[in-house]
């Protein structure tokens, strides 16, 4: 997308925005695996309605093991997950994930693929003609629309994820939990897809918590950094970013915010405090 033409979104929450996702002192360890590890120490945060929290660490500090918690696949060792308040004890249409890898399924077409993500909500439940109006709105939203009867196959990397990210928005989650999800992509595809997530998270005010590794895509995505540090994770700093949306994963900007998340990454003492939760 070209930065410079589209709408500037002033990204942040109104301080009014309500708590939607709370982790408090959640400690995740895995007894019962060859290596006996504790993945996750002590980890509290929030994350208010509408608002874009990227988790930054450096490998196996416990970034998708957060994840896997809030979405409900993994039960914390100690401490306590709240959605809207209600602890989260299980998965549930209300927290949805996006894979690393794309997990469509290649028997179904695109437009099929998406529907899929449809097939139990209320409203589309028995109604297939609302179902397929409803993905090819999603399609849109992921500029995909021509291609929805084409076969997965057909279709490039980015392509999928973006088919994946339609499938994910589909039951209109109430939260959205990304996990490094273009890795494999060539530069120039993976700007053009944060460029257009952006305007995807804009447009549909999505609650996120996004897991990277790598610093400028944490400043591309984030309204907030949080800085992890190495096994066993946890929270060492806070960064907002107080860029415009959408922005460009390429600018100088989000490569000066990048720098200081890789500075409170290598830094051996909590210099920036974390300002919340
Ligand atoms: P990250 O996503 O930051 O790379 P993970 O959350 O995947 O890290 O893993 C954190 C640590 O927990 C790693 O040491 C990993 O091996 C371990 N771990 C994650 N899931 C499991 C599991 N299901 N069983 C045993 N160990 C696990
Ligand atoms: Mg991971």
């Amino acid at each position: 997308m070209d930065a410079s033409s589209a709408p500037t979104v002033v990204p942040g929450q109104p301080a009014s925005a309500p708590v939607k996702l709370r982790l408090r002192d959640v400690t995740k360890s895995f007894d019962h695996s060859v290596q006996p590890v504790v993945a996750l120490q002590a980890v509290s945060l929030e994350v208010s309605e509408g608002e874009c929290v990227v988790l930054f660490g450096p490998s196996g500090c416990g970034k998708s093991t957060v994840l896997n918690l809030i979405a409900g696949f993994e039960t914390a060792t100690s401490g306590e997950i709240t959605l809207d308040g209600q602890p989260v004890r299980e998965p549930g249409s209300d927290r949805l994930m996006l894979f690393q890898e794309h997990a469509l399924f290649p028997w179904l077409n695109v437009i099929d693929n998406v529907m899929y993500g449809l097939r139990w909500q209320r409203p589309y439940r028995f109604r297939l003609r609302a179902r397929r109006r409803k993905a090819m709105e999603l399609l849109k939203l992921v500029h995909l629309e021509e291609f929805a009867g084409s076969a997965v196959h057909e279709l490039s990397g980015g392509m999928k994820q973006r088919v994946a990210l339609a499938r994910a928005l589909a039951p209109d989650p109430k939260v959205l939990l990304i996990d490094e999800p273009f890795p494999a992509l060539d530069a120039l595809v993976r700007a053009k897809l944060y460029g257009e997530l952006q305007e995807i998270l804009v447009r549909t005010r999505k609650t996120i918590v996004a897991v990277t590794h790598d610093p400028r895509e944490a400043a591309c995505l984030g309204d907030r950094v949080l800085v992890f540090t190495g096994r066993p994770g946890r929270i060492k700093g806070e960064i907002k970013i107080g860029l415009p949306r959408p922005r460009d994963i390429n600018d100088s900007s989000v490569g000066e915010h990048a720098r200081r998340i890789n500075a409170q990454l290598e830094s051996d003492d909590e210099k920036e405090p974390r300002e919340k939760a």
